[in-house]
Protein backbone atom coordinates (compact mmCIF):
# COMPACT_ATOMS: atom_id res chain seq x y z
CA UNK A 1 0.00 0.00 0.00
CA UNK A 2 2.62 2.35 0.80
CA UNK A 3 4.51 1.80 -2.04
CA UNK A 4 3.39 6.06 -2.72
CA UNK A 5 6.38 6.86 -0.24
CA UNK A 6 8.58 4.57 -2.50
CA UNK A 7 7.77 6.87 -5.60
CA UNK A 8 8.12 10.11 -3.58
CA UNK A 9 11.30 9.43 -2.84
CA UNK A 10 12.67 8.01 -5.86
CA UNK A 11 11.43 11.17 -7.57
CA UNK A 12 13.11 13.14 -5.13
CA UNK A 13 16.41 11.31 -5.01
CA UNK A 14 16.67 10.91 -8.57
CA UNK A 15 15.80 15.07 -9.42
CA UNK A 16 18.69 15.31 -7.30
CA UNK A 17 20.62 13.73 -8.99
CA UNK A 18 21.30 9.58 -7.09
CA UNK A 19 20.48 6.93 -9.50
CA UNK A 20 17.58 5.04 -8.46
CA UNK A 21 16.31 1.50 -8.86
CA UNK A 22 12.50 0.62 -7.24
CA UNK A 23 11.95 -2.95 -6.84
CA UNK A 24 8.01 -3.56 -6.70
CA UNK A 25 6.67 -6.78 -6.04
CA UNK A 26 2.96 -6.44 -8.06
CA UNK A 27 2.34 -6.34 -11.67
CA UNK A 28 1.34 -2.27 -11.34
CA UNK A 29 2.21 -0.25 -8.31
CA UNK A 30 -0.28 2.04 -6.85
CA UNK A 31 -2.49 -0.39 -6.69
CA UNK A 32 -4.81 2.55 -4.48
CA UNK A 33 -4.71 5.06 -7.73
CA UNK A 34 -6.60 5.07 -11.12
CA UNK A 35 -4.56 2.05 -13.34
CA UNK A 36 -4.94 4.61 -16.38
CA UNK A 37 -2.97 7.51 -14.32
CA UNK A 38 -0.53 5.16 -12.62
CA UNK A 39 0.54 3.82 -16.13
CA UNK A 40 1.04 7.46 -16.94
CA UNK A 41 3.06 8.31 -13.90
CA UNK A 42 4.93 5.30 -14.43
CA UNK A 43 6.19 6.43 -18.03
CA UNK A 44 7.26 9.55 -16.36
CA UNK A 45 8.98 7.80 -13.81
CA UNK A 46 10.77 5.87 -15.81
CA UNK A 47 11.39 8.88 -18.21
CA UNK A 48 12.97 10.63 -15.14
CA UNK A 49 15.61 8.01 -15.62
CA UNK A 50 14.49 5.92 -12.55
CA UNK A 51 15.12 2.52 -13.31
CA UNK A 52 11.66 0.66 -12.02
CA UNK A 53 11.33 -3.19 -11.51
CA UNK A 54 8.05 -4.59 -11.33
CA UNK A 55 6.97 -8.45 -10.75
CA UNK A 56 10.55 -8.31 -8.55
CA UNK A 57 10.65 -9.20 -4.95
CA UNK A 58 13.31 -8.70 -2.96
CA UNK A 59 14.49 -11.40 -1.13
CA UNK A 60 17.10 -10.20 1.00
CA UNK A 61 20.09 -7.28 1.45
CA UNK A 62 23.75 -8.16 2.53
CA UNK A 63 26.12 -5.99 3.01
CA UNK A 64 29.38 -5.62 1.42
CA UNK A 65 32.36 -3.75 2.95
CA UNK A 66 31.61 -0.44 0.75
CA UNK A 67 28.11 -1.22 -0.72
CA UNK A 68 24.61 -3.00 -0.14
CA UNK A 69 23.55 -5.88 -2.27
CA UNK A 70 19.65 -6.70 -2.34
CA UNK A 71 18.80 -10.21 -3.83
CA UNK A 72 15.39 -9.86 -5.86
CA UNK A 73 13.78 -12.17 -7.74
CA UNK A 74 11.41 -11.57 -10.86
CA UNK A 75 9.62 -15.00 -12.59
CA UNK A 76 11.70 -17.30 -10.50
CA UNK A 77 14.99 -15.56 -11.90
CA UNK A 78 17.29 -13.99 -8.95
CA UNK A 79 18.75 -11.12 -9.70
CA UNK A 80 21.11 -8.54 -7.61
CA UNK A 81 20.82 -4.90 -7.49
CA UNK A 82 24.63 -3.16 -6.08
CA UNK A 83 23.49 0.07 -4.16
CA UNK A 84 24.82 2.33 -1.64
CA UNK A 85 21.64 3.07 0.21
CA UNK A 86 18.47 0.63 0.86
CA UNK A 87 14.88 2.43 1.77
CA UNK A 88 12.06 -0.20 2.74
CA UNK A 89 9.00 1.30 1.97
CA UNK A 90 6.74 -2.13 1.35
CA UNK A 91 4.88 -0.96 3.86
CA UNK A 92 4.36 0.10 7.70
CA UNK A 93 2.75 -1.42 10.77
CA UNK A 94 1.37 0.34 14.33
CA UNK A 95 3.54 0.07 16.74
CA UNK A 96 1.26 -1.83 19.19
CA UNK A 97 2.94 -5.39 18.80
CA UNK A 98 5.52 -4.68 22.34
CA UNK A 99 2.15 -3.06 24.28
CA UNK A 100 1.02 -7.08 25.53
CA UNK A 101 -2.35 -6.11 24.81
CA UNK A 102 -3.44 -9.69 24.61
CA UNK A 103 -2.82 -9.69 28.59
CA UNK A 104 -5.32 -6.73 28.95
CA UNK A 105 -7.88 -8.77 26.69
CA UNK A 106 -7.86 -5.82 23.76
CA UNK A 107 -8.33 -7.75 20.56
CA UNK A 108 -5.84 -6.06 17.57
CA UNK A 109 -4.40 -7.44 14.17
CA UNK A 110 -2.04 -6.20 11.77
CA UNK A 111 -3.70 -2.46 10.89
CA UNK A 112 -4.30 -2.27 14.69
CA UNK A 113 -6.88 -2.21 17.80
CA UNK A 114 -10.06 -3.51 16.72
CA UNK A 115 -12.70 -0.39 16.83
CA UNK A 116 -16.05 0.16 16.41
CA UNK A 117 -17.52 3.18 14.83
CA UNK A 118 -17.03 5.24 17.60
CA UNK A 119 -13.21 4.15 17.66
CA UNK A 120 -13.63 2.07 21.04
CA UNK A 121 -12.13 -1.18 21.22
CA UNK A 122 -14.43 -3.80 20.11
CA UNK A 123 -13.23 -6.08 23.45
CA UNK A 124 -12.49 -3.75 26.24
CA UNK A 125 -14.92 -0.61 26.65
CA UNK A 126 -12.61 1.64 28.25
CA UNK A 127 -10.36 1.55 25.33
CA UNK A 128 -10.52 3.82 22.72
CA UNK A 129 -7.87 3.79 19.90
CA UNK A 130 -7.23 6.72 16.82
CA UNK A 131 -4.64 6.85 13.89
CA UNK A 132 -2.35 4.58 12.76
CA UNK A 133 -2.86 2.49 15.89
CA UNK A 134 -6.72 1.68 15.42
CA UNK A 135 -7.95 -0.87 12.45
CA UNK A 136 -10.97 1.98 11.64
CA UNK A 137 -11.79 2.07 7.93
CA UNK A 138 -9.46 5.15 7.89
CA UNK A 139 -6.57 5.11 5.74
CA UNK A 140 -3.41 5.81 8.07
CA UNK A 141 -2.60 9.21 6.92
CA UNK A 142 -2.21 12.38 8.95
CA UNK A 143 -5.11 14.52 8.64
CA UNK A 144 -7.33 11.19 9.46
CA UNK A 145 -5.05 10.44 12.41
CA UNK A 146 -6.13 13.96 13.42
CA UNK A 147 -9.53 13.50 12.58
CA UNK A 148 -10.00 10.23 14.68
CA UNK A 149 -8.32 11.73 17.36
CA UNK A 150 -11.17 14.76 17.81
CA UNK A 151 -13.73 11.64 17.27
CA UNK A 152 -12.06 9.64 20.38
CA UNK A 153 -11.79 12.44 22.92
CA UNK A 154 -15.90 13.95 21.87
CA UNK A 155 -17.00 10.19 22.69
CA UNK A 156 -14.68 10.05 25.96
CA UNK A 157 -15.92 13.61 26.88
CA UNK A 158 -20.05 12.89 26.35
CA UNK A 159 -20.15 9.11 25.92
CA UNK A 160 -20.13 7.39 22.61
CA UNK A 161 -21.83 10.11 20.00
CA UNK A 162 -19.63 10.30 17.30
CA UNK A 163 -19.23 8.37 14.24
CA UNK A 164 -15.81 8.35 12.49
CA UNK A 165 -16.95 9.18 8.55
CA UNK A 166 -14.46 8.65 6.04
CA UNK A 167 -15.92 10.10 3.05
CA UNK A 168 -14.45 11.75 0.82
CA UNK A 169 -10.97 11.54 2.61
CA UNK A 170 -8.12 12.69 -0.09
CA UNK A 171 -4.56 11.06 -0.95
CA UNK A 172 -1.91 12.36 -2.86
CA UNK A 173 1.50 10.82 -4.04
CA UNK A 174 3.88 13.72 -3.97
CA UNK A 175 5.82 12.90 -6.84
CA UNK A 176 6.48 15.12 -9.81
CA UNK A 177 3.95 15.75 -11.37
CA UNK A 178 1.58 14.31 -8.22
CA UNK A 179 -1.32 11.70 -8.24
CA UNK A 180 -4.22 12.31 -6.23
CA UNK A 181 -7.54 10.52 -5.58
CA UNK A 182 -10.62 11.01 -3.59
CA UNK A 183 -13.69 8.40 -3.07
CA UNK A 184 -14.35 5.63 -5.29
CA UNK A 185 -11.84 4.12 -7.73
CA UNK A 186 -13.96 2.86 -11.26
CA UNK A 187 -13.41 -0.86 -10.49
CA UNK A 188 -14.92 0.22 -6.76
CA UNK A 189 -17.74 2.03 -8.14
CA UNK A 190 -18.95 -0.75 -10.06
CA UNK A 191 -18.44 -3.31 -7.48
CA UNK A 192 -20.98 -1.82 -5.43
CA UNK A 193 -23.30 -1.97 -8.33
CA UNK A 194 -23.16 2.19 -8.78
CA UNK A 195 -24.82 3.64 -11.87
CA UNK A 196 -22.25 6.56 -12.94
CA UNK A 197 -20.94 8.26 -15.69
CA UNK A 198 -17.06 8.15 -16.08
CA UNK A 199 -15.24 11.24 -17.82
CA UNK A 200 -11.76 10.87 -18.37
CA UNK A 201 -9.04 12.97 -20.35
CA UNK A 202 -5.46 13.24 -20.98
CA UNK A 203 -4.46 17.05 -20.20
CA UNK A 204 -0.90 17.12 -21.46
CA UNK A 205 -2.37 20.30 -23.89
CA UNK A 206 -3.93 22.09 -21.32
CA UNK A 207 -2.70 25.49 -20.40
CA UNK A 208 -2.27 24.02 -16.49
CA UNK A 209 0.24 21.55 -18.22
CA UNK A 210 1.97 23.47 -20.60
CA UNK A 211 2.97 26.05 -18.83
CA UNK A 212 4.93 24.23 -16.64
CA UNK A 213 5.66 21.47 -19.45
CA UNK A 214 4.25 18.54 -18.24
CA UNK A 215 4.01 15.95 -20.62
CA UNK A 216 1.94 13.67 -18.05
CA UNK A 217 -1.52 14.76 -16.97
CA UNK A 218 -5.05 13.67 -16.99
CA UNK A 219 -8.22 13.24 -14.36
CA UNK A 220 -10.47 10.48 -14.41
CA UNK A 221 -14.23 11.87 -12.35
CA UNK A 222 -17.04 9.51 -11.73
CA UNK A 223 -20.13 11.16 -10.97
CA UNK A 224 -23.38 9.05 -10.05
CA UNK A 225 -26.38 9.19 -12.32
CA UNK A 226 -29.46 9.39 -10.46
CA UNK A 227 -27.81 11.67 -7.54
CA UNK A 228 -25.59 14.21 -9.47
CA UNK A 229 -22.83 13.24 -6.79
CA UNK A 230 -18.98 13.23 -7.51
CA UNK A 231 -18.25 9.86 -5.84
CA UNK A 232 -14.63 9.45 -7.46
CA UNK A 233 -11.64 11.71 -8.54
CA UNK A 234 -8.18 10.70 -9.85
CA UNK A 235 -6.39 13.50 -11.24
CA UNK A 236 -2.03 13.34 -12.27
CA UNK A 237 -1.15 17.17 -12.74
CA UNK A 238 0.90 19.45 -11.44
CA UNK A 239 -1.35 21.20 -9.04
CA UNK A 240 -3.42 18.20 -8.15
CA UNK A 241 -3.25 18.09 -4.32
CA UNK A 242 -5.25 21.46 -4.21
CA UNK A 243 -7.60 20.46 -6.93
CA UNK A 244 -8.34 17.49 -5.35
CA UNK A 245 -8.89 19.14 -1.49
CA UNK A 246 -11.70 21.14 -3.70
CA UNK A 247 -13.33 17.85 -4.66
CA UNK A 248 -13.20 16.24 -1.74
CA UNK A 249 -14.95 19.28 -0.06
CA UNK A 250 -17.70 18.63 -2.92
CA UNK A 251 -18.03 14.71 -1.91
CA UNK A 252 -18.00 15.35 1.87
CA UNK A 253 -20.07 18.15 1.65
CA UNK A 254 -22.52 16.85 -1.05
CA UNK A 255 -22.14 19.35 -3.47
CA UNK A 256 -24.01 18.22 -6.84
CA UNK A 257 -21.57 18.14 -9.98
CA UNK A 258 -24.20 20.44 -11.83
CA UNK A 259 -23.36 23.04 -9.59
CA UNK A 260 -19.92 22.68 -9.30
CA UNK A 261 -19.77 22.94 -13.11
CA UNK A 262 -21.40 26.16 -12.86
CA UNK A 263 -19.11 27.65 -10.66
CA UNK A 264 -16.67 30.62 -11.34
CA UNK A 265 -13.49 30.09 -10.69
CA UNK A 266 -10.67 32.50 -10.54
CA UNK A 267 -8.53 31.72 -13.91
CA UNK A 268 -5.80 30.58 -14.64
CA UNK A 269 -5.80 28.85 -11.25
CA UNK A 270 -5.53 24.74 -11.45
CA UNK A 271 -8.99 25.06 -10.10
CA UNK A 272 -10.43 26.16 -12.60
CA UNK A 273 -9.75 23.17 -14.56
CA UNK A 274 -12.45 21.40 -12.11
CA UNK A 275 -15.70 22.57 -14.63
CA UNK A 276 -14.09 21.14 -17.95
CA UNK A 277 -13.40 17.78 -15.69
CA UNK A 278 -17.48 17.87 -15.30
C1 LIG B 1 7.74 8.35 5.31
C2 LIG B 1 6.29 8.68 5.59
C3 LIG B 1 5.65 9.65 4.83
C4 LIG B 1 4.33 9.97 5.08
N1 LIG B 1 3.73 10.93 4.31
C5 LIG B 1 2.48 11.29 4.59
C6 LIG B 1 1.86 12.35 3.85
O1 LIG B 1 2.45 12.92 2.94
N2 LIG B 1 0.59 12.70 4.17
C7 LIG B 1 -0.10 12.08 5.18
O2 LIG B 1 -1.25 12.45 5.43
N3 LIG B 1 0.44 11.06 5.88
C8 LIG B 1 1.71 10.66 5.62
N4 LIG B 1 2.28 9.66 6.35
C9 LIG B 1 1.46 8.97 7.35
C10 LIG B 1 1.36 9.79 8.64
O3 LIG B 1 2.65 10.16 9.06
C11 LIG B 1 0.66 8.95 9.71
O4 LIG B 1 -0.56 8.44 9.22
C12 LIG B 1 0.38 9.81 10.94
O5 LIG B 1 1.59 10.31 11.46
C13 LIG B 1 -0.33 8.96 12.02
O6 LIG B 1 -0.47 9.72 13.17
P1 LIG B 1 -0.55 8.98 14.59
O7 LIG B 1 -0.69 10.09 15.59
O8 LIG B 1 -1.59 7.94 14.54
O9 LIG B 1 0.83 8.22 14.75
P2 LIG B 1 2.30 8.82 14.83
O10 LIG B 1 2.41 10.11 14.11
O11 LIG B 1 3.19 7.69 14.41
O12 LIG B 1 2.48 9.14 16.37
C14 LIG B 1 2.54 8.10 17.32
C15 LIG B 1 3.43 8.58 18.46
O13 LIG B 1 3.35 7.64 19.55
C16 LIG B 1 4.65 7.39 20.04
N5 LIG B 1 4.63 6.07 20.68
C17 LIG B 1 4.75 4.84 20.12
N6 LIG B 1 4.69 3.87 21.05
C18 LIG B 1 4.52 4.50 22.24
C19 LIG B 1 4.39 4.05 23.60
N7 LIG B 1 4.42 2.76 23.90
N8 LIG B 1 4.22 4.98 24.55
C20 LIG B 1 4.17 6.30 24.25
N9 LIG B 1 4.28 6.78 23.00
C21 LIG B 1 4.47 5.90 22.02
C22 LIG B 1 5.55 7.47 18.80
O14 LIG B 1 6.88 7.73 19.17
C23 LIG B 1 4.91 8.64 18.06
O15 LIG B 1 5.43 9.87 18.46
C24 LIG B 1 3.62 9.30 6.11
C25 LIG B 1 4.24 8.32 6.88
C26 LIG B 1 5.57 8.01 6.62
C27 LIG B 1 6.23 6.95 7.48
Amino acid sequence: MFVYIAFEFAHLAALAGSQVTVLHRGPRPLALFDPDLVDQLVARTRELGIDLHLETEATGIEMSSVQFIVQASTSGETRTFQTDMVVHSAGRVPEISDLNLDAAGIEWEKRGVRVNDFLQSASIPAVYAAGDASASGGIPLAPVASYEGMVVAANLLKGNHQRSNYLGIPSVVFTVPPLAAVGLSERGAREQNLKFRVKTEMTSTWYSSRRVAEKYSGYKVLVEECTDHIVGVHILGSEAGEVINLFALAIRSGVRATDLKHTLFAYPTSGSNMARML
